[in-house]
């Protein structure tokens, strides 16, 4: 067993006010695997006075102690980058290999943005002002549990780097990385109370977190339902928001796409971390006339992808937990009720799945953008295959969304991948398999959110603009 029991609260390992508990499940297993404590707006009170007091000191460093901090935190990560990726393992049954990656991009977050603070134009000069950047104070980080090396690192580091002190809220199924999170800033030397981590539920500590006058920031990852509540606790102190919610991201194959290449994007995509990741390219849109070539080598591509133990080498493991594996059926269900053609996979688990929440790689083909699982997220291992008979109506579907994260255009001419890529409503489009920058900015349109999050654009979001009228001589 392996307890996750104690806040870091004003630079020390701190035991909860209250006594509430909750089980911390394996989810390739279905068994107990530890006991997380639930703290209380009490924790969260005593960490946003912790926060507010090293606001003080902390807002007043110079970029270079900042940057060497952010270099600090970057070299301990990467020293602790298998312990982290274990914790994630452990924690939403990530396949080991791909916890490494997201490990990595959590050390690259920190060491990229320690190499762009020193450019960074904290203050600007315009007409007879001087226009300055200042960190924005308290900033309440709440991620989500579906890529968390990345999503902690990608709120913690840019509010680091702008001078910011901040609370962390860890999503409740995701502890132990959490908890080597915590450790790697402790251990590499972040002042007390610049970070605080409160752990517990999201309704109770999310919400305190939303509504404290101490807090001036809110940093957003997760459902577009959440998000709403968030900005709306928010609303009464005036915060900044920041929402990176969810996706129902497009990746229109145009006709003349090498389509070895597209399939693959679109079958990765979808299948890595079991579907659940917020920019997978979850409706696939296909030329009409190569519909039957496309749906077959997709099959063909889902059926190799291997489901089991993610300590072992396979392409997938379970979903993160029993609420998701149930909202995944339900999906399935409703691509059946509603006439989609299943292509391969379904409702149940794999063959061969033994305990735990292993959902079936699952295609389902001439899906229209109406039914249930074209509008709506699922979060799980399920394709949707739209045919379309022109560019033109491709582009249409791939718009008629309420949401607007990411999309994906594959093609054979540069130019007209490009134009298609313009005409897109969403917040990063990769073209023909391009693999993902950390250094773009990275966000939503429309319901997919307000605000972006990586490299500079993150810092961005952290800082306040301040003029500096004449100049008192
Ligand atoms: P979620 O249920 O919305 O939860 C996200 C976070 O908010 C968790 O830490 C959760 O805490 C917390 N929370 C819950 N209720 C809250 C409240 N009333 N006030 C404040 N915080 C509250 O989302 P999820 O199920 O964890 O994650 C999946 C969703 O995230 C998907 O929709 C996905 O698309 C989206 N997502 C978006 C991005 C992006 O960058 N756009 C990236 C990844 C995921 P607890 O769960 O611990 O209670
Ligand atoms: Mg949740």
């Amino acid at each position: 067993m392996r307890d996750v029991l104690r806040h870091y609260i004003d630079g020390a390992w701190t035991e909860p006010l209250g006594d509430g508990t909750a089980p911390i499940t394996n989810p390739a297993t279905g068994e107990t695997s530890g006991v997380l404590a639930l703290g209380t707006s009490a924790d969260v009170d005593r960490a946003a006075a912790a926060a507010r007091r090293a606001f003080a000191t902390y807002s007043q460093t110079s970029v270079t102690e900042r940057a060497d901090l952010l270099a600090a935190i970057a070299a301990e990560y990467e020293r602790r980058a298998e312990d982290m990726a274990l914790a994630v393992t452990a924690d939403i049954g990530t396949p080991l290999a791909i916890a490494r990656i997201t490990a990595q991009a959590g050390v690259g977050q920190f060491r990229e943005l320690a190499e762009a603070l020193p450019a960074y134009p904290f203050e600007e000069h315009r007409g007879r002002s001087t226009v300055r950047k200042e960190p924005i104070g308290v900033c309440a980080l709440i991620p989500p549990w579906n890529y968390p090396a990345l999503q902690m690192t990608e709120k913690v580091a840019p509010a680091l780097a702008a001078g910011c002190t901040m609370i962390l809220k860890p999503a409740e199924i995701a502890p132990y990385s959490a908890q080597v999170f915590a450790e790697i800033i402790e251990a590499a030397g972040v002042p007390q109370g610049v970070f605080n981590m409160v752990l517990g539920k999201g309704s109770v500590i999310g919400a305190a977190l939303s509504k404290h006058p101490e807090v001036d920031l809110v940093s957003f990852t997760g459902s577009t339902s959440v998000g709403v509540q968030v900005q709306k606790d928010a609303a009464d102190t005036v915060k900044r928001v920041t929402q990176e919610l969810g996706g129902k991201s497009a990746h229109i194959i145009l006709p003349d796409a090498d389509l070895t290449s597209a399939v693959a994007t679109a079958v990765t995509g979808v299948m890595t971390n079991s579907g659940q990741t917020c920019a997978a390219p979850t409706r696939t849109l296909i030329p009409r006339a190569r519909r039957d070539e496309i749906v077959s080598m997709i099959r063909t591509a889902v059926d190799a992808v291997t489901v089991g133990d993610p300590l072992t080498p396979v392409a997938m493991g379970p979903v993160a937990s029993e609420q998701q594996w149930h909202t995944v059926q339900r999906y399935i269900q409703a691509g059946l009720d509603e006439g989609a053609t299943l292509v391969t996979g379904g409702l149940g688990q794999p063959e061969g799945a033994k305990g735990g929440w292993f959902a079936r790689p699952t295609v389902f083909a001439d899906v229209t953008n109406d039914m249930t699982i074209a509008r709506e997220e699922i979060f799980g291992p399920v394709m949707t295959l739209i045919s379309y008979d022109t560019v033109e109506e491709a582009v249409a579907i791939a718009n008629d969304s309420p949401y607007g994260l990411a999309a994906y255009v594959d093609g054979g001419d540069p130019a007209q991948v490009r134009d298609v890529a313009a005409r897109l409503r969403a917040g990063q489009v990769a073209l023909n398999g391009a693999p993902l920058d950390q250094s773009a900015p990275f966000g939503g349109y429309k319901q997919s959110g307000n605000g972006r999050v990586w490299g500079i654009a993150g810092l961005d979001e952290c800082l306040e603009i301040k003029a500096v009228v004449g100049s008192a001589s």
